[in-house]
């Protein structure tokens, strides 16, 4: 099949890939529409090009080609498929939970002409839904940020922070203001912030320009700190920062990918006789972590959609898949929200 190839280097190539392989419970599918995720920087900038060969597309959707005996799905059906499947069979499985399935994997090379994943990892998509709606609800495009901002407990009236408005960071300024929350977005990257605004954050900071960020966002609370914070960017000068800036008693949610962690703050997370260095106990800090999304979050994420949520500003480019280099060079270099690719 025809599929995108990850070279290394920041270079791509479209090339001929090995036909997917259909095992028990398989579904293939053809793709219509995937989308390029923030994660496949890691992949796409590094010498060396990905080891499993092809591309790290994990967020798609398509028609059924071949249902392989499904009594659920038919040919021509349209489906979403799950970024993170898992065996179907677990604990976890069986609640929806397949991101916590100890045989959990990342759906890979989604860029391409077919995928395959499990027929209980799929879900079908209503006609109201378009193809790249059904992308982000399907995988981790709007699973994410709506469960990192499930999951830290957000009610409106909240006062939030993002540190990081890219797709991420972007979907959960919308989400958040959806829900009643009051933003404040962060990023380095101006046309980051332009399209936060659009997005609805009530205010933002530029790191590059403002030399006492910490200082901007308390100035903004009342001298209090936001409700919530969450680090979107990988970074851990921001997320140390989060960890600082947050009211006492509040939640800070980390999802970035990158090498930060909490290990490397320590003494924050042990007694400290200083409230202000302690943050963990002197600060009644919540910290919390979100990788994925459940595949039971469908529904809520489909709901909210038809209750108004107006997550389709998310997606600000689309081309057809052949147009590669254009979609990836904007992508990377910040000027795009999410961007799709059709076929
Ligand atoms: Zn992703
Ligand atoms: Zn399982």
């Amino acid at each position: 099949m025809r599929g995108l190839k990850f070279l290394g280097n920041s270079k791509i190539e479209m090339s001929e890939l090995p036909d997917p392989k259909l095992g028990k419970g398989d579904i293939l599918v053809r793709v219509k529409a995937s989308a390029i995720c923030g994660s496949e920087v890691e992949t796409y900038v590094p010498p060396g090009g990905v080891p499993w060969g092809g591309n790290p597309g994990h967020e798609v959707m398509g028609l059924v080609e071949d249902p392989n005996g499904s009594t659920r799905f038919h040919k021509g059906d349209r489906v979403g498929v799950a970024t993170v499947q898992g065996c179907g069979e677990c604990f976890w499985c069986r609640q929806g939970k397949q991101d916590f399935c100890k045989k959990a994997f990342v759906l890979r090379n989604a860029h391409s002409e077919y995928v395959v994943g499990k027929e209980c990892w799929m879900q079908p998509v209503p006609d109201d839904i378009d193809d790249g709606l059904a992308v982000l609800i399907s995988g981790d495009g709007l699973g994410v940020p709506y469960g990192t901002t499930i999951r830290s407990g957000l009610t409106a009236g909240d006062t939030t922070c993002i540190f990081g408005t890219g797709p991420v960071g972007g979907a959960m300024v919308i989400m958040q203001t959806f829900l009643g929350a009051r933003v404040i977005a962060i990023d380095i990257n101006p046309l980051a912030l332009e399209r936060a605004t659009k997005w609805g954050a009530w205010k933002t900071i530029n790191p590059k320009e403002t030399k006492d960020v910490k200082g901007a966002i308390l100035e903004l609370t009342n001298g209090l700190g936001p409700d919530k914070s969450y680090e979107a960017c990988g970074n851990q000068e921001m997320f140390n920062l989060a960890m600082e800036v947050t009211i006492p008693g509040g939640t800070v949610m980390t999802v970035g990918h990158g090498t930060h962690g909490i290990d490397s703050v320590r003494e924050r997370l042990s007694f400290h006789s200083d409230p202000a260095k302690g943050e963990f106990w002197g600060r009644n800090l919540c910290v919390r972590g979100n990788l994925a999304c459940h595949f039971s979050d469908y529904t809520d994420q489909l709901a909210m959609i038809r209750n108004g949520l107006p997550i389709r500003s998310l997606i600000t480019a689309r081309y057809p898949i052949e147009q590669f280099e254009e979609a990836y060079r904007r992508f990377m270099g910040g000027q795009e929200g999410k961007v799709i690719l059709t076929q």
